[in-house]
């Protein structure tokens, strides 16, 4: 059997970026109305500075506002409250990510909560995951999001597909679960406590693996043919060179290209088209406060 194609989320974040350019410029000569997304991160993670920095160059490179707040490690829940406040009240913001993970002495979840739903980006609010589970028009989590637009691109219509999701946390596994449910899949949520993992995941046309455990998902755990999703990000020892690392996925990505249709690596694959979906709940979210239709991306 030949192997499988690799969906190249590079590319597909590239179209992207630039089909949300075009509704960007669209919105300010139509509207008067450029989308903003304030991005806050509190302390200095290396890891996240880089994730920041990256979310407010590619905001600029669509012709939207980007505003960055970095806040001490320090900084104490009421400060980062009030910020959140300040930016639910201004009207040049229609979007609020606050990068996770936050220092100990902040509630995440008290964080989340405070920002306002309409301008809530990453969809973690209890109102967006209450309408993605009920229909209604949710902000969606940037990360499941991004698969979907994927899957759809490679299949088209989804209805009646069996999809395996590995993982049932609320940023991945669950949302996931509701745009695929959606869909018309069949879904099914395997986690730590899933009976014969394997067998389940031999069932999938879809296999979503949004685990974080390094290559975990071997080749005879996919159905020749599936559509292979890796979500995961691991650093692992890289082999031969002592103290160098290098990034895989939750699937064993060489024994499972020999046997799936369509299979996206690590890196390039989910990780880019978060961040093009950021971009996009963003303009979505700016459309909606504006009583404007939004773009279909
Ligand atoms: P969580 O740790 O929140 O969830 C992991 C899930 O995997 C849990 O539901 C857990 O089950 C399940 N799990 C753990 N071990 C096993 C096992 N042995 N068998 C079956 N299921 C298992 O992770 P996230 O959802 O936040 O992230 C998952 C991965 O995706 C990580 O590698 C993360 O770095 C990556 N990620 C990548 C993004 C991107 O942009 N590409 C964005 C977000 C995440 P249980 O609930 O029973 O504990």
């Amino acid at each position: 059997m030949a192997e499988a194609d690799i969906i190249d989320g590079r590319a597909f974040a590239a179209e992207l970026c630039g089909r949300i350019a075009d509704a960007v410029s669209e919105m300010k000569s139509d509207h008067g109305l450029t989308p903003g997304l304030a991005v806050v991160l509190v302390g200095e993670d290396p890891a996240s500075e880089v994730y920041v920095r990256n979310k407010n160059k590619a905001t600029v490179k669509a012709g939207m506002n980007g505003f960055e707040h970095v806040l001490p490690m320090d900084t104490e829940q009421e400060e980062l409250l009030a910020l959140i406040g300040t930016l639910n009240g201004d009207d040049a913001v229609h979007g609020i990510l606050v990068q996770l993970p936050l220092p100990d002495q902040i509630d995440e979840q008290a964080v989340i909560d405070a920002i306002s739903p309409d301008k809530d980006a990453d969809g973690f609010h209890v109102v967006n995951t209450g309408r993605l589970a009920t229909g209604g028009d949710p902000m969606v989590p940037c990360t499941p999001l991004g698969c979907l637009m994927m899957l759809k691109d490679r299949m088209g219509d989804l209805s009646g597909k069996e999809a395996v999701i590995i993982g049932r946390s609320n940023i991945v596994g669950k949302p996931m679960a509701h745009l695929l449910l959606d869909a018309n899949c069949t879904v099914t949520i395997c986690h730590s406590r899933t009976a014969d993992l394997p067998e389940v995941c031999r069932r999938a046309d879809i296999l979503v693996a949004a685990v974080g455990r390094a290559e975990m998902v071997r080749g005879d755990w996919v159905k020749p043919g599936a559509i292979v999703i890796d979500v995961g990000i691991n650093r692992v020892p890289k082999p031969g060179e002592e103290g160098k690392t290098r990034l895989v996925g939750d699937v064993a990505f060489a024994e499972a290209k020999a046997v799936a249709g369509a299979i996206t690596p690590v890196p390039g694959g989910v990780g880019p088209m978060t961040i093009a979906c950021l971009l996009a709940n963003t303009v979505t979210a700016a459309c909606r406060q504006h009583g404007i239709a939004p773009p279909e991306f």
